[in-house]
């Protein structure tokens, strides 16, 4: 587990975050700047990331079963149930959070 950090102050410059850091533990401080263009781009990696770390499920048939054809290629039958019934959350074929496509047929 990593140390707790409490930030003291944020100073907004032009292009620069300068931003006052304490440790919580041993008290020590640090100063950092991050320029404002470097931390969106932070932003968007962490949430492509979010994006690569899923896997779509689309509903195909919800006539006779709730039948998913996953992103990762594979299909998945839920025999008497569907997917809000069981409390499945990783995609069995290739371990990523599962996220439902709400475009549903
Ligand atoms: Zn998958």
């Amino acid at each position: 587990m990593g140390e707790k950090i409490n930030i003291e102050k944020i100073e907004v410059y032009k292009d620069t975050y300068q931003v006052d850091l304490r440790y919580k533990e041993s008290g020590k401080s640090e100063k950092v700047s991050i320029r404002k263009d470097a931390l969106f781009a932070l932003i968007t990696v962490a949430e492509e990331e979010a994006t690569l770390t899923s896997c779509e499920w689309a509903l195909i048939d919800q006539e006779c079963a709730s039948v998913y054809n996953t992103a990762c290629g594979h299909a998945w039958q839920f025999a008497e149930a569907d997917i809000k019934d069981c409390s499945i959350e990783f995609c069995p074929f290739c371990g990523k959070v599962i996220q439902i496509d709400k475009n549903e047929i």
